[in-house]
């Protein structure tokens, strides 16, 4: 078939496709639409005035402040296809070399997470041996990782199973808990391993053992001339991986959006929120906000898997709606604040620090944003972010704003030697917004997957399903629009 006739015939089956959540999901999503066919009519529905969802930025006074996710990772391809496709690679800042490190909080000090050890990998064996954070004896059984048997089974287990079996309770505790746990916000005694770091199973079936695993890629990638050592350095995650927005993320939210407006098959509804979405009898969904009533061809919804579940008060979605339900979300708050520099004991001379539940402080890490990038903050001023409550500590999510507050500052007190008060702190709450991948999830998403199939023109996009990162997002909102383009014309995609 000619490109032509390829053409009119996908726009003779022009649909209308209705996409509710205007976050980076929903916006990838009707990118993904409206740049790959034009015969489809897209319409965007968003409870709030502005687009963007959690990725929030904030200017004030020279300091530049995400008050959602700060930075993504470039391993998962989705965030710089997008970027790419918008023209906002050349707005794409690295993390500063200068910082790249981690702390955790150990009896009370920070402390630089071992050279190397990243996540649960210790690349570095010498360096995790010089490390004081473990004892002597949790360091050796760390490393004994080495020789453990390698499992039988290749069921799911949580992150903390894994670890103890694996690397001891002391790595799991000091160490590992709170370098995962806090991506995840998590408990580590529920977090499913196969949802979220599935290559950790997958090292140890490969290998029979992590630090083997770790090791042959290590030597692997020397051997390949691949990473540069300026790239590898760093500990706790891989920070050369991870980029930013100068100008913030909500500059790419902006940009996305103004390449939205300029399509002819866009439509936005701001500050609309959907009620209900229904299925027709003989095909396509009903949308209902308090203004109206329209029908779809398609929905593609891309809200938290609870509020998608609120949606679908139809009979008909019975067995779906408790299906989601059994997706569990974490409150947080982050607590943006912005410093002298000279107001600490510390040099605050990291990224940031990440806090062991059991230490029992009253949150989970601080970020040094303007340590991690570039133009955060003026010379001689430190902008922080502080973690708050999570699956571990949810009653600290029932205090209001000041006592917050000032439990923050306490703690920035006693860790870092914080001798004057903040220049201003904020606190931003996100209530039920990070989804738990609790043992089993990929189970429970494969039958609501099965519960989707049997509900034709319904699709799903988020971080409920299928990781919670922005890549992630913005992989499920394409997949999504990718599934509708493929029914329209099989190969439109
Ligand atoms: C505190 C925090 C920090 C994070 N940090 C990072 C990070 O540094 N890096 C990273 O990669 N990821 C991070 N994440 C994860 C990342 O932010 C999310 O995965 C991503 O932003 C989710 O986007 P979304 O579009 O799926 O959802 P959302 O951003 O939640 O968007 C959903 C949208 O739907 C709208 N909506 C809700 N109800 C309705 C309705 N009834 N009708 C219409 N619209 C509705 C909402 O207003 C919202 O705009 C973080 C998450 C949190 C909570």
């Amino acid at each position: 078939m000619s490109a032509a006739e390829d053409a009119s015939e996908t726009k003779a089956r022009g649909l209308k496709v209705a996409v509710i959540g205007g976050g980076i999901s929903g916006l990838a999503a009707a990118h993904r639409l409206l740049s790959r066919s034009d015969s489809v009519d897209v319409t965007l529905f968003e409870a709030s005035q502005r687009l963007g969802g959690i990725i929030r930025t904030e200017e004030a006074d020279g300091f530049l402040m995400e008050l959602g996710p700060d930075s993504f990772i470039t391993n998962k391809p989705a965030g710089l296809q997008l970027c790419e496709e918008v023209g906002f690679t050349s707005q794409l800042i690295a993390t500063d070399a200068r910082y790249r490190r981690s702390l955790v909080l150990s009896r009370g000090k920070p402390l630089p997470v071992p050279e190397g050890f990243m996540l649960m990998a210790p690349e570095n064996p010498w360096a995790l041996l010089a490390s004081p954070i473990l004892s002597v004896s949790g360091r050796l059984r760390l490393l004994s990782e080495y020789f453990v048997p390698r499992r039988q089974s290749s069921d799911d287990e949580s992150l903390a199973q894994f670890v103890r079996r694996r690397f001891g309770r002391e790595a799991l505790d000091h160490l590992i808990q709170p370098l995962i746990g806090g991506i995840y916000t998590a408990d580590p005694e529920k977090l499913s391993l196969q949802a979220t770091l599935p290559r950790f199973p997958e090292m140890e079936a490969s290998h029979g053992s992590v630090i083997k695993a770790t090791l042959a890629q290590k030597a692997a990638r020397r051997q390949r001339g691949g990473r540069s050592d300026e790239e590898e350095s760093g500990s706790g995650a891989r920070y050369g991986l991870f980029v930013t927005a100068a100008r913030g993320l909500s500059d790419l939210v902006s940009t996305i959006e103004a390449n939205l407006r300029r399509r002819p098959g866009f439509h936005f509804h701001p500050g609309t929120p959907v009620s209900s979405i229904r299925p027709v009898s003989g095909g396509g969904w009903t949308v209902t906000t308090a203004r109206e009533q329209q029908t779809f061809d398609a929905v593609i919804v891309t809200l938290p898997a609870w509020l998608t579940a609120e949606l679908l008060s139809d009979p008909a979605c019975a067995t779906l709606r408790a299906q989601l339900q059994t997706i569990e979300y974490a409150s947080s708050a982050i607590v943006v604040s912005g410093h002298q520099l000279s107001d600490f004991a510390s040099p605050m001379d990291a990224f940031g620090l990440v806090v062991p539940a059991i230490e029992k402080r009253r949150i989970l890490a601080v970020s040094f944003s303007s340590r991690k990038f570039v133009n955060r903050a003026p010379d001689g001023y430190l902008v922080l972010r502080t973690f708050v409550g999570g699956a571990m500590q949810p009653e600290l999510m029932q205090l209001e704003d000041d006592a917050i507050l000032n439990l923050v500052h306490q703690e920035l007190r006693d860790i870092f030697g914080m001798h004057q008060e903040p220049l201003f702190s904020e606190v931003v709450r996100y209530p039920r917004a990070m989804p738990q991948y609790h043992v089993g999830h990929l189970q429970r998403v494969a039958a609501i997957e099965d519960s989707i199939r049997q509900m034709s023109g319904l699709h799903l996009a988020g971080s409920g399903y299928y990781g919670v990162g922005i890549p992630d997002s913005i992989a499920s909102g394409r997949n999504a629009a990718d599934r509708i383009l493929q029914t329209m014309h099989p190969t439109t995609t």
